[in-house]
C-alpha cells in the first residue's frame, strides 16, 4: 500500500519512433508503475513489452552515477562535475589547439529530446566551433530522410497511424513491425477492409508469416523488383496519368528506364515465380487506397535511396498520396530520430535550412539571436567521412553523446581500434559499461527517460511530450544540463543566454520552423501537447487560427497534391542497379543477413538487457539462423556451437537450423555485440548509410 500512487500523467515512451502515450503513477512525484495510455491517439491502450519496462532499465548498478575520469593504469575513477566541466573544457579545447579547429567531432543521437539535439548541435557548431558532427540516425533514417528530400523537396514522411487502418493494400518492403513495430502491426490488424498484405523481404519474417503475399526475394533484388513492379504497372496502364501530369516531374525517363526490368527475367534473377510479381503489382495497381511502408531492409543498403524512390515512383503513379490509407511511408527507428533529422545541425542547418544558403544562416541567426558569423557556411561531414577522419588523423578528439558506436557502427573491430588513435575522447551516457564507453577518456553521467523533459518526434511526425518522473541516479544530470554547463565552461553562456530550459528550446525551435514545411509554430507550448496527445507538423500559426482550438488528431501531407519542390511537384528518381559489393563465393559461401530479432530488445541492448524481464524474453547468447539443407550439408545441429568468419573477423555463436532463411542465407540479430565484427563498411552512395545486411561468411561446425 505504501507503494500506492496518489496521481497520474501521460508521457511519450523513450523506446521507439511508434512513440506510445504511457501513463506512469506517481506517488510524491516519483513513477512507481506505468501503464499503457487509453487516451493517446497513438497507441490507443497498447505497450510493447519494452514500453512496459519503461522504468525498470532506469534502476540499473549499470548506471553512471557520477563523472568518471580514465587515469594513468587506464581505469575510470569518480570526479566531481567542476572538476568534470574543466577537463572537457582542456580536453576538447587542447586538442583544438594543437591540431586545428576541424579536429575535433562529435556523434550524436536520435535518443534525447528535439531541445536537447538542438542545443547540442547549436553549442558545439555555433558556440564551440566543432565543425563536424554527425547522429547515429546516419545508421537507421539517412537514407529515407535523403529519398524523401529528393522526391518530394523536403524530408516529409506523409502519413498518419490510421493509414494502418486505412489502406486496402499494404505494402512491406524489407520491414518487419510484427517485432520492430508492433503497435503499428497492432493497427494493420485492427484494418476492416480484409486488406492485401505483401511482404518483400529475403527472411521469412513474424510480418511475412502473416502476410497474404511474400515476395521472399534474394537479398538487394529489391530495386530491380519494385522496377518490375513499375514496368508492369505502366505497362497495363495501372497508372493515375492525372495525379502524375499535374504532380510529378520525370514520368518519361521513368517510363523508359524500367522498360528493361520485364516480369520474367527479374523473377529469375530475384528467385521467385514470375506470377507473384504479377500478383503483386495487379494489387498494388487495383487497391484503392494502397499504403507502401519501408524501414531497414530498404535503409541500410548500398542502393537504400534509389530503393526508397523506387518505393516513393509506385506511390505517385498509383496516385497512392495524400489520401487516408495511402502513402509512401518510411517507417522510423529511434523514439527521436526525426527530432535528430530536423534539429542535430549536422549535414542540415537547424530546421532543414541549409548551411549553404546566406538567407538561411541569417534566418537562422536572427532566431536565434546571435551572430550570423557564428553559423558555418558548410555542413558536417557525415558519419563515415568522420570514422575515416579519425583513420587519417584527422579527427583526434571525440565527443559521443547516447550512442554506441563501438557496438553498432559496421566492422566495429575497426571502429574500435580507431577510438584508440584518439587523443582526447568523452562519452556522455545513462551507462557507464557500453562498449563505447569503455573507450573513454571522461564519462559525463546523463539523466534518462523518465528523468528529463522535452519533446520527441515520432514516426507520423508527431511531437510528444516527455516528462521528468523520477530523479536521476546520483550525480547524472540530464543533457540539456551538461549542455548548460559545458556552455558556462567554455565560455559561451551568453550566447546562450535563453536556452535556460527545454521548454524555453522548443519555443527557439518553433522560431526557426517558421515557413518551413515543419511549421510548428501554432502550438501553444507543452501544456497544449500534453492536452492534444501530440501534435503532428506542421501546424503553424495560420492553421491555428483557422477555428479549431486543437489541431485534429490524424493528419498527413500532400492531401492538396502539392509537395515541397519549388515547382509544387514530386520527383520520380531512377538509377541503375548496382552489384553487391561483397557477393559469396567458393570461401564464403553464405550471405549474411543482420537485423532487429525481437520485440523485447532495442538496438545494443544498452537499456533493455537492464531489465531481467527483457532479459528473459530472448536468448541472452548470440545465436545463427541457418536453413535446413545448409545445415544439413555442413553437418550442423540445431543447438550446437559454430563459428562464423567473414573477411573481418569470427564469432562463436549458436545454431538456430529453421527456414526463415533461404539457402545460402544465414541470419544474425544486430542486438549482439559480435555481429558487427563480420560486416563490411560499405555505404549508400547519397545518404551515406551503412549496408549492414550483406556480407559474405562461411560457418564452421565446432
Ligand atoms: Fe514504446 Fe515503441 Fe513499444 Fe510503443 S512500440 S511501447 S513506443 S517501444
Amino acid at each position: 500500500a505504501s507503494m500506492a500512487a496518489d496521481t497520474t500523467t501521460t508521457a511519450t515512451c523513450g523506446f521507439c519512433a511508434t512513440g506510445c502515450g504511457l501513463r506512469l503513477h506517481l506517488r510524491e512525484g516519483q513513477a512507481v508503475g506505468l501503464t499503457p495510455e487509453t487516451k493517446y491517439p497513438v497507441n490507443l491502450g497498447m505497450a510493447c513489452p519494452k514500453g512496459w519496462e519503461a522504468l525498470r532499465v532506469l534502476d540499473s548498478p549499470e548506471r553512471a552515477t557520477t563523472p568518471l575520469l580514465r587515469g594513468a593504469d587506464g581505469t575510470h575513477r569518480p570526479i566531481g562535475w567542476h572538476e568534470a566541466f574543466q577537463t572537457f573544457v582542456d580536453g576538447i579545447r587542447g586538442v583544438q589547439e594543437r591540431h586545428g579547429m576541424d579536429s575535433v567531432a562529435f556523434l550524436s543521437t536520435g535518443q534525447i529530446p528535439s531541445e536537447e539535439m538542438a542545443f547540442l548541435g547549436a553549442l558545439a557548431r555555433f558556440g564551440m566551433g566543432i565543425k563536424h558532427g554527425d547522429g547515429n540516425t546516419r545508421q537507421c533514417m539517412a537514407t529515407a530522410a535523403t529519398a524523401y528530400k529528393e522526391s518530394f523537396g523536403f524530408d516529409s514522411p506523409p502519413y498518419t497511424y490510421d493509414d494502418f487502418e486505412q489502406s486496402d493494400c499494404l505494402v512491406f518492403v524489407g520491414s518487419n513491425p510484427c517485432i520492430a513495430h508492433p503497435i503499428m502491426w497492432e493497427r494493420v490488424l485492427r484494418n476492416q477492409n480484409q486488406p492485401e498484405i505483401i511482404v518483400i523481404d529475403p527472411r521469412r519474417t513474424e510480418t511475412a508469416m502473416a502476410a497474404t503475399q511474400h515476395l521472399q526475394i534474394r537479398p538487394k533484388n529489391d530495386l530491380a523488383l519494385l522496377y518490375a513492379i513499375t514496368n508492369y504497372l505502366i505497362q497495363n496502364d495501372l497508372v493515375d496519368h492525372d495525379f502524375v501530369a499535374s504532380n510529378t516531374t520525370g514520368f518519361e525517363t521513368l517510363q523508359q528506364h524500367v522498360a528493361a526490368f520485364d516480369v520474367e527475367s527479374v523473377a529469375r534473377e530475384a528467385g521467385i515465380a514470375p506470377a507473384s510479381i504479377v500478383r503483386a503489382a495487379e494489387a498494388i495497381g487495383k487497391g484503392t487506397a494502397v499504403s507502401l511502408w519501408w524501414t531497414m531492409g530498404v535503409n541500410q543498403s548500398y542502393q537504400g535511396t534509389r530503393t526508397a524512390q523506387a518505393i516513393i515512383n509506385i506511390a505517385l503513379i498509383t496516385g497512392n498520396i495524400g489520401r487516408p490509407g495511402t502513402g509512401a511511408n518510411s517507417i522510423t527507428g529511434q523514439c527521436n530520430a526525426m527530432g535528430s533529422r530536423l534539429w542535430s545541425n549536422t549535414t542540415n542547418l537547424m530546421g532543414h535550412h541549409r548551411f549553404e544558403e546566406e538567407a538561411d544562416r541569417r534566418k537562422v541567426a536572427d532566431a536565434l539571436s546571435m551572430d550570423v558569423e557564428c553559423i558555418p557556411s558548410e555542413g558536417s561531414w557525415k558519419y563515415d567521412r568522420i570514422i575515416e577522419g579519425v583513420r587519417r588523423g584527422e579527427i583526434k578528439g571525440l565527443w559521443v553523446i547516447a550512442t554506441n558506436p563501438a557496438h553498432s557502427w559496421i566492422d566495429q573491430s575497426d571502429v574500435r581500434k580507431l577510438f584508440g588513435k584518439l587523443e582526447f575522447m568523452v562519452v556522455q551516457d545513462m551507462y557507464h559499461t557500453t562498449e563505447t564507453a569503455r573507450h573513454a577518456n571522461l564519462v559525463l553521467p546523463s539523466a534518462g527517460w523518465g528523468e528529463k523533459e522535452g519533446t520527441f518526434i515520432n514516426s507520423e511526425r508527431r511531437y510528444g511530450l516527455i516528462k521528468k518522473v523520477r530523479r536521476a541516479p546520483g550525480e547524472a544530470l540530464a543533457d540539456f544540463q551538461i549542455f548548460r554547463g559545458i556552455a558556462h565552461y567554455w565560455g559561451v553562456a551568453d550566447q546562450f543566454a535563453e536556452w535556460t530550459d527545454p521548454e524555453a528550446v522548443f519555443r527557439i525551435l518553433q522560431r526557426l520552423s517558421r515557413d518551413q514545411p515543419c511549421d510548428i509554430t501554432g502550438i501553444e507550448g507543452y501544456r497544449q501537447l500534453d492536452a492534444c496527445g501530440g501534435i503532428q507538423w506542421p501546424w503553424s500559426e495560420a492553421d491555428s487560427q483557422q477555428g479549431t482550438l486543437d489541431p485534429p488528431q490524424q493528419r498527413r501531407l500532400f492531401e492538396d497534391g502539392k509537395f515541397f519542390h519549388a515547382d509544387g511537384r514530386a520527383r520520380l528518381v531512377v538509377d541503375d542497379i548496382q552489384s553487391m559489393p561483397e557477393s559469396p563465393n567458393e570461401t564464403y559461401p553464405i550471405l549474411l543477413l543482420t537485423g532487429r530479432g525481437t520485440v523485447s530488445q532495442w538496438h545494443t541492448q544498452t537499456r533493455t538487457r537492464q531489465s531481467p524481464v527483457l532479459r528473459m524474453l530472448y536468448p541472452n547468447e548470440a545465436y545463427v539462423e541457418i536453413n535446413p539443407v545448409d545445415a544439413d550439408e555442413l553437418e550442423i545441429e540445431h543447438g550446437q556451437t559454430v563459428r562464423v568468419q567473414s573477411r573481418r573477423g569470427e564469432i562463436t555463436v549458436t545454431a538456430s537450423i529453421t527456414a526463415t532463411v533461404r539457402r545460402g542465407q544465414a541470419f544474425i540479430p544486430m542486438h549482439y555485440d559480435v555481429t558487427n565484427r563480420l560486416t563490411l563498411a560499405h555505404f549508400d552512395p547519397h545518404s551515406g548509410q551503412p549496408s549492414y545486411k550483406d556480407c559474405a561468411v562461411r560457418i564452421i561446425p565446432q
